[in-house]
Parts: C-alpha cells; structure tokens; sequence
C-alpha cells in the first residue's frame, strides 16, 4: 500500500501535527512510532516522514527526506463556476481538484437561483478541496475564492465560456502555453449580455457537445478537455 499522505502547514526537519489530521492519523490509520507517512504542504514541496510518537491530539514527524512535487499543470488554469443550488458546487470543486484546477471562484450570474454563499459553505468547499488534494496526490491545494459578482471577473489572457449557443470547440483556440481560465453557467443558464461581456474580458464562447449539460456536469466537461484530455 502506498504510504498515507497528510498535509501539513511547512515542512520542517521534525513537526507535530495536530488537530482534524492528527486525530485521522491517530484514530482511523492507527499510526504507530516507525509508521512512514508522505507530507505535502499544498505549496509543491513533498516529504517522507516517520513517525516518532502518537500522543491524543497529536502526532510528531521526522523528515527523512523532501522533494518538490509535479502533478501540476504546466500552467494555471482557474475555474469560475457559478452558483449552484444544494451542496452541488463541492461535487464540482472535488472533481475539479482531481482535474488539476489550481484556482475556484464560485461566481454570481443573473439566473442564479442561490443568491449568496454562507461562510459555512465556502469553509465545506475548502476542506472538501483538501480531501481531494490528498485523495489525487497533488501537492498544491486549490484555492476557494469567495463568491464573486461575474461583472467584477478580471480580464484573462486565455479564458473559455461554455455556451451552449456556441460552434467553436476549445481545442480550435486551446494554447497551452498560456494560464487559462474557464467558465460555466448556472442551472438556468447565462444570458446573452453576460456572454458578451465575457467576451471583452477576453472569454470565447465554446461548446460541449449538442446535449445540454447540467450545471453540475458542464465545469467538469469543460476543465478535463484543458487538462485530462492534453495529459495534463
Ligand atoms: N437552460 C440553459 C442550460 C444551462 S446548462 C441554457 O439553455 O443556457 C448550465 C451551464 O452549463 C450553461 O450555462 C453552460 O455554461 C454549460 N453548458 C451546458 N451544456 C452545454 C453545451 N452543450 N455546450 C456549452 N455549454 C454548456
């Protein structure tokens, strides 16, 4: 079995960890004195580590060894979702993160049914960020921005608008030598006017296929043809 991978705030020669993932070590994996653990810092470095002792609430490590990870996409690609109804954003934030996102920005459009997000909530998505992270082996945790009107999105060098209006297909335009930024609608979808100024922001209107996605599937589609589809 490939060691268990715990995320810790730095990586130092010796540290504790406590809390939420020292419980999980202690309790769930039953970590023992000479157990070896991966540790990744969600900033790229990555280390193998033993265990020294399991105390309650805590666990302490020894660094035998880091290096710097490369699961990452060669360049950054950020997510702009919007809004969804239910606890549906973090199935979209899980799978994203297996999909290499580096950034999320839950966005407000005029169709969306939820108007505002809880505090609570964005603190679910982070941690079910985190999960993922360690579930895939990336070492860089993805940023949650908080929600974001869709008129205050900056301009983007590269960005793609999934559109169901839309002919052109990502790989027509796809450079990936340039960060990207990628954006689907809500459950009643986008309007024309936010389409088009999209557009000035530096957003081509792509398609994903004739059937219309749900608003859950479309983020998903549209970031693996970036990253999964080139191998990235
Ligand atoms: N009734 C809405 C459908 C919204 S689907 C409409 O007609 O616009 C939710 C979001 O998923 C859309 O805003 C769009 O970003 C994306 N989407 C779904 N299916 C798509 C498709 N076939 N092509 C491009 N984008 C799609």
């Amino acid at each position: 079995m490939r060691p268990h991978r715990a995320f810790v705030q730095s990586i130092q020669p010796e540290l504790e960890i406590s809390g939420r993932e020292a419980r999980h070590l202690a309790d769930v994996l039953r970590a023992r004195a000479g157990d070896v653990l991966t540790v990744f810092d969600g900033k790229g470095l990555e280390g193998r580590a033993t265990v020294l002792d399991v105390d309650s609430g805590s666990v302490r490590l020894k660094i035998e060894e880091t290096w710097v990870a490369s699961r990452e996409t060669p360049q950054p690609v950020t997510l702009y979702v919007a809004l969804l109804k239910g606890d549906k954003l973090s199935d979209v934030v899980r799978a994203a993160t297996e999909l290499g996102v580096a950034m999320i920005v839950p966005i407000l459009t005029q169709h969306c049914v939820v108007r505002e997000m809880a505090e609570s909530k964005l603190l679910r998505l982070r941690r079910v960020v985190v999960e993922a992270a360690k579930q895939c082996e990336r070492s860089l945790i993805p940023e949650v921005g908080s929600l974001l009107s869709l008129k205050l999105i900056p301009s983007v060098g590269q960005g793609f608008v999934a559109h169901p209006g839309s002919s052109a297909r990502v790989r027509d335009s796809f450079d990936p030598d340039k960060p990207t930024a990628l954006l689907t609608g809500p459950e009643g979808g986008l309007t024309e006017s936010e389409v088009e100024l999209l557009e000035t922001k530096g957003f081509t209107p792509v398609t994903l296929g004739p059937r219309i996605l749900r608003a859950e599937t479309a983020p998903v589609a549209l970031l693996s043809l970036v990253t999964a589809g080139e191998g990235f």
